[in-house]
């Protein structure tokens, strides 16, 4: 049976509908496909009577507060009690799920990275899909659940967010086709587009600029890299950063861009996109992170000018590898 098999979805339907009482769990900086996902299940197990607790680790993003469900994500650095068993998704592996006490009970793994380290008693990875609630989708319709108006935003919201609005490289006839199936179960795109990238935080306007004026360029544009520092997070009053490198990397000629942020004196977490000349998933694995080869993320310690060294020094020297592979 291979991890993206048919076999892989018969199991997982099998086992969910042989478990109850589950915690669902997602990766730390939850997006719109991990928030997505996990809801969508939520309100689908709801369906079957089934009891499941929503929990992650850091406070919700304010600007998924709209989210259908919304109310019921719970912020804990733990497993409830009361969990029989756990269901992450989008998760690489338990440390990046960031509950205490996950990998003691029963779990289920579904992701769409490349690079999951397969860590579940059941793992289903399929690396093919755009977003991770189109595997949801396939779960909840071989548990003969309707997909609801609710579910049906949820997933489109997955989809929608992880193309970056239908613009990725992972934007195909299948996910548009999925988008186009949850627009006719419900989902709004307007309304949807409206709350997602209509209902800015001015804090997040002005944290960007913040960003925007660290811009720098290296190697005659083909890199470009922006730093926020605890300062200006405190400053600004907001932790939200997701989707800004795409300014950089929007940039003509620019072929990988980092943005360095501070989230701990001392800890950086870096966010990397790649137009497809270096896999930058890859290379986030190389320093304990992960993600696709044109968006990744990881985490190190140090002073900004020794991780931004490490790390410029890392991209530069897999462009160059690359260059010598044309
Ligand atoms: P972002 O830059 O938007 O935070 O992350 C881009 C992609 O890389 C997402 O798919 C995200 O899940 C993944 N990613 C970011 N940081 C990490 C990390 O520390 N570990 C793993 N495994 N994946 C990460
Ligand atoms: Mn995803």
């Amino acid at each position: 049976m291979t991890k993206a098999s048919p076999e892989a979805l018969a199991a997982t339907i099998g086992w969910v509908g042989s478990h109850d009482r589950f915690v669902i769990g997602s990766h730390l900086d939850p997006d719109g496909d991990s928030l997505g996902s996990s809801l969508a299940l939520a309100l689908a197990l709801d369906r079957l009577g089934k009891i499941s607790a929503v929990v992650i680790a850091q406070d919700l993003p304010e600007r998924f507060g709209w989210l259908p469900g919304a109310d019921r994500v719970r912020t804990s650095a733990t497993v409830p009690a009361d969990a029989r068993a756990a269901i992450l998704v989008e998760c690489s592996d338990f440390r990046r799920c960031g509950l205490e006490g996950i990998d003691e009970i029963e779990s289920l793994n579904i992701d769409h990275h490349t690079h999951n380290a397969m860590f579940a008693d059941l793992n289903w990875i399929d690396p093919r899909v755009a977003a991770t609630g189109m595997m949801v989708r396939r779960l909840i319709a071989g548990l003969e659940v309707e997909i609801t108006p609710q579910i049906a935003t949820l997933l489109y919201v997955t989809v929608l967010t992880d193309t970056g609005s239908f613009r990725h490289s992972n934007t195909d006839a299948e996910a548009l086709q999925f988008a186009a199936d949850m627009v006719r179960a419900g989902a709004d795109p307007e309304v949807i587009s409206e709350q997602v990238y209509g209902n800015v935080a001015a804090s997040r306007v002005r944290l960007l600029a913040d960003a925007l004026a660290t811009l720098t360029f290296e190697l005659d544009g083909q890199v470009a890299w922006m730093f926020l520092g605890r300062d200006d997070l405190d400053r600004r009053g907001t932790q939200d950063t997701e989707g800004m490198i795409n300014q950089a990397q929007e940039i003509a000629g620019v072929a990988v861009s980092l943005l360095f942020k501070e989230v701990t004196a001392g800890v950086y977490r870096i966010s990397m996109r790649s137009d497809g000349s270096l896999d930058v998933a890859s290379l986030a694995t190389r320093f304990g992170g992960g993600g696709h080869a044109r968006a990744s993320g990881c985490q190190l310690e140090g002073n900004l000018e020794t991780v931004r060294r490490t790390m410029l020094g890392a991209v530069a020297a897999g462009l160059s590898d690359a260059e010598d592979l044309t």
